[in-house]
């Protein structure tokens, strides 16, 4: 069991770790819209979204998968004004659920 002290000094990927994230199987709630060359907001995505979510695949397209997302939000800010993403929280009962609230 961890302690406070053992919580503060975590890597940020072993306090993620602690979460737990239900998929809802075929309905991710945010979707990049069809692009051949991304935009920079986009490939920025590939480097600052928390959860890793967004990748550039070998067509030089960025695709996300939506497991583990944090619902923090910086996507959509930094898509904003864009039509580059379709940003939705999950359905109820899905998505992210913090272990410390
Ligand atoms: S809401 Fe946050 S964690 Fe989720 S995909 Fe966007 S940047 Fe990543």
């Amino acid at each position: 069991m961890s302690t406070a002290a053992d919580f503060a000094t975590m890597k940020v990927e072993s306090k993620l770790f602690q979460n737990r994230y239900l998929v809802d199987s075929g309905k991710p709630h945010i979707k990049v819209r069809a692009h051949t060359t991304p935009s920079k907001a986009l490939l920025a995505l590939t480097k600052v979204c928390p959860a890793g979510c967004y990748e550039e695949n070998d067509r030089g397209q960025v695709e996300i998968t939506t497991d583990g997302c944090l619902e923090c939000g910086t996507c959509r800010v930094m898509c904003a004004g864009s039509d580059d993403i379709e940003w939705n929280y999950p359905r109820g009962g899905f998505g992210i659920q913090f272990k410390f609230g």
